[in-house]
C-alpha cells in the first residue's frame, strides 16, 4: 500500500486542505514553494499509464479540483501544476497524484525546475 494510500484511509496522518468523495488535496510534506499541494485521488493508479476510459470522468474531476483549491489558498492569479509520471520522471509515490505549487513568481527561466 503507497504512501498516499494509507493517508487517505486515515491510518497515515496529513495536512488536508480539501477532500470530496473522489480525492484528497494535502500539503506536501516537503514543499518546493511557498504553497505546495497534492491533489490525490482516492482511487489508486500507480500513474496516468494506468488510466483507462472509465477514469475519464475522475481525471477531469481532479483538473477541476485544482482552481477551486488554488483560489482557495490565495493562488488564484498563477500556480503550476505538475505530475511525475513515472520514474524516470521523479515520480516516487506509485499512487497518481497532482503537484500544485505557487506563492511565488515563477518565469519561463524556471520551467523544467
Ligand atoms: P513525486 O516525486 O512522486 O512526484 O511526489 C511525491 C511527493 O510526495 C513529494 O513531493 C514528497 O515530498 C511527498 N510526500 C512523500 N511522502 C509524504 C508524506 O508522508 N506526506 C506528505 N504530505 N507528502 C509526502
Amino acid at each position: 500500500m503507497s504512501i498516499f494510500a494509507r493517508i487517505i484511509e486515515g491510518s497515515l496522518p496529513a495536512e488536508k486542505v480539501f477532500e470530496d468523495e473522489h480525492c484528497i488535496v494535502i500539503n506536501d510534506i516537503h514543499p518546493q514553494a511557498p504553497v505546495h499541494v497534492l491533489v490525490i485521488p482516492k482511487k489508486a493508479m500507480t500513474n496516468l499509464n494506468d488510466a483507462t476510459l472509465a477514469d475519464q470522468t475522475l481525471l477531469g474531476h481532479l483538473m477541476l479540483v485544482v482552481p477551486k483549491v488554488a483560489a482557495q489558498l490565495g493562488m488564484a492569479d498563477g500556480y503550476r501544476v505538475i505530475i511525475n509520471n513515472g520514474a524516470a520522471a521523479g515520480q516516487t509515490v506509485f499512487h497518481l497524484h497532482l503537484h500544485v505549487l505557487g506563492g511565488r513568481r515563477y518565469s519561463e527561466q524556471h520551467l523544467g525546475r
